[in-house]
């Protein structure tokens, strides 16, 4: 019987947890690697890039993986931040991801109050430096046991850039770099840790041009045709559309451009808008609606349309079994302890962000029962899970009820309260790619869920042809 003890975690009941060795292993490896962690998780906070701008990210990452005996393949899918680092042969393959992409405008220092790092830059407030870094040292942790021949297989860390944009993982799985993987596993920053039963939303991101003619706005307007006139109808058209569709829809745009003076006949207007629903076929009806209010705008103004498709997610398809595998490994961790000082830092976030001042929530929630609806929110890992298993960990790296995508989750991801989230992450996701290797019964019952839950959908990508829009420097 082995004990295992750590001012972070709860778990130190003497006498009470029996532990496998191998989890006692790499518990240890996470605690072997937690200062190098904590240092990589700073340099990417601090780096703080944005989508498929992660340069020096992707590098610090895909370095550490080389230098702990990893193979590393860069450049992944036309993304210079893109990367696949793997270790061992052979099945069953497992599969972790990792972001590290920041958010524009949500510069912030590890402070409780709003205080930016430097005005208008970047932050993590997706708490993306931990994600990538967590499970980074997760995959460490297996590559060491493979590597004593104590697991048999590959460990295969995905480095997946711009989830908040374009989605990285999307133009991964375009190139099939998923197919061959028996599970994947990944985590997210939250404000509770448990093994998600969830599922998110699905969506689609698209542009609407409206081309006219231009002409003197006073002079001769019966000879110009309003490019913006076709996109007032056109959301006009979005806007009454909102009274018939399912209360789970979300429909969002933004006018990037709307005429440049008011004394010309505007000859170009653009829209960029999202739909979202439950479900991809939901988006899909949805989307047909929009795409023919769009037509019939541009037949009212007189002016071309067209529509273009930028990128979208697939659902999360949730898997339960390999929830319930997971949930067993967080109760064997215990729930994260915090400090006064942690406390307080999170109740000053609270005080100032207006919420309830409970401070953070470090328990193990238990398995939920999935939601009909997902909560508001889609990711690109949603591709992968119709593509392979996928498990997926919540983990607390900011108070309970903290504005998400804000500077308050950038301050927690620069201190301790995130460090903490992320070592606990490398255990949990760890412990339960073990598990996977370990145990292949519990692998088939995965596929088999996974399976089911997929039916006979044919996974077909939102993304245009060709590569990824990576940005010039
Ligand atoms: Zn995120």
């Amino acid at each position: 019987m082995t004990l295992i003890t750590c001012c972070y975690f709860g778990f130190a009941q003497p006498g009470k947890k029996k532990i496998d060795p191998l989890k006692t292993a790499i518990i240890q490896s996470v605690e072997r690697q937690q200062p190098e962690l904590i240092k990589l998780s700073n340099e990417i906070w601090a780096y703080a890039e944005t989508a498929l701008r992660e340069n020096k990210s992707s590098k610090a990452l895909a370095d550490y993986a080389e230098a702990q005996g990893f193979s590393v393949k860069r450049g992944v899918s036309n993304m210079p931040s893109a990367f696949i680092a793997e270790y061992g042969s052979g099945k069953p393959i497992i599969g972790i991801l990792g972001e590290y992409d920041a958010l524009p405008g949500i510069s912030q220092k590890a402070s409780p109050v709003k205080e930016p790092l430097e005005p208008g830059a970047a932050g993590h407030g997706c708490g993306h430096n931990l994600f990538g870094v967590g499970s980074m040292g997760a995959a460490v942790a297996i590559k060491e046991l493979i590597q004593q021949g104590k697991l048999k297989g590959t460990i295969r860390f995905y480095g997946t850039p711009a989830e908040e944009s374009v989605g990285g993982k999307i133009y991964m799985a375009r190139d099939g770099v998923f197919n061959d993987l028996d599970v994947c596993l990944d985590w997210h920053p939250d404000d509770e840790i448990e093994a998600s039963t969830q599922s998110s939303q699905a969506m689609v991101d698209f542009i609407v041009e409206f081309k006219g003619k231009a002409a003197h706005a006073a002079a001769d307007p019966w000879n110009g045709r309003s490019a913006v006139d076709g996109l007032e109808l056109f959301t006009h058209g979005v806007n009454m559309l909102r009274e018939h569709v399912k209360p789970s829809v979300r429909m969002h745009y933004a006018i990037k451009s709307g005429g440049d003076v008011p004394n010309v006949v505007p000859e170009y207007a653009k829209v960029w808008m999202w739909v979202r629903d439950s479900k991809r076929t939901g988006v899909e009806e949805v989307f047909a609606r929009v795409k023919d209010i769009a037509k019939g705008a541009g037949l009212m103004a007189g002016v071309e349309v067209t529509v273009t498709v930028q990128t979208g997610d697939y659902e999360l398809l949730v898997n339960k079994t390999g929830a319930e595998a997971m949930q067993k490994n967080l109760e064997l961790i215990g729930p994260i302890i915090y400090t006064e000082e942690e406390i307080s830092f999170a109740k000053k976030i609270q005080e100032v962000s207006g919420v309830a001042q409970t401070g953070l929530d470090g328990a193990i929630h238990p398995v939920k029962a999935t939601k009909e609806d997902a909560e508001g929110g889609s990711t690109d890992v949603g591709d992968v899970s119709w593509l392979v298993p996928e498990i997926t960990l919540l983990v607390t790296t900011a108070p309970v009820k903290a504005p998400w995508h804000s500077w308050a989750v950038v301050a927690c991801g620069g201190m301790s309260i995130g460090h903490k989230g992320l070592v606990f992450a490398s255990r949990g996701l760890a412990m339960t790619m073990a598990d996977l290797f370990q145990n292949e019964t519990l692998r088939k019952q995965v596929r088999d869920e996974f399976e089911k839950g997929k039916g006979n959908t044919v996974y077909k990508t939102y993304i245009p042809d060709g590569p990824p829009p990576v940005p010039a420097k």
